[in-house]
């Protein structure tokens, strides 16, 4: 991943644990699209209940992995528009001037 946005540079890596919500987003999606699967290859027909748990549980193995860089993207999207990333300055990854580090004393 990218350490920063070349469009408009915002940073995307904020912390440990920033993309735990990312996980939620893609753990429900999936869930989702399980439920709706299994009952529509069941109700529909379409396959007998043994093949459609089969497909729905190669489903819930594949999909997430090949979702998880939309996940995290959504997971941004909706995190800068509830919560946006203050506007940085181009010093911000200069240690600070005011810091009680050694150097200073
Ligand atoms: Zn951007």
């Amino acid at each position: 991943m990218n350490p920063r946005c070349a469009a408009c540079d915002l940073r995307y890596e904020r912390g440990p644990g920033y993309f735990l919500g990312s996980i939620y987003i893609n753990y429900g999606l999936t869930a989702l699209l399980v439920t709706i699967g299994f009952y529509a290859l069941y109700f529909g027909r379409v396959t007998s209940p043994q093949a459609a748990l089969w497909i729905v549980t190669a489903f819930a193995v594949v999909f997430p992995i090949w979702f998880f860089r939309y996940a995290r993207s959504l997971w941004l999207g909706f995190d800068q528009y509830w919560d946006p990333a203050p506007e940085e300055d181009a010093t911000e990854d200069e240690p600070d001037e005011d810091s009680e580090s050694p150097a200073n004393w």
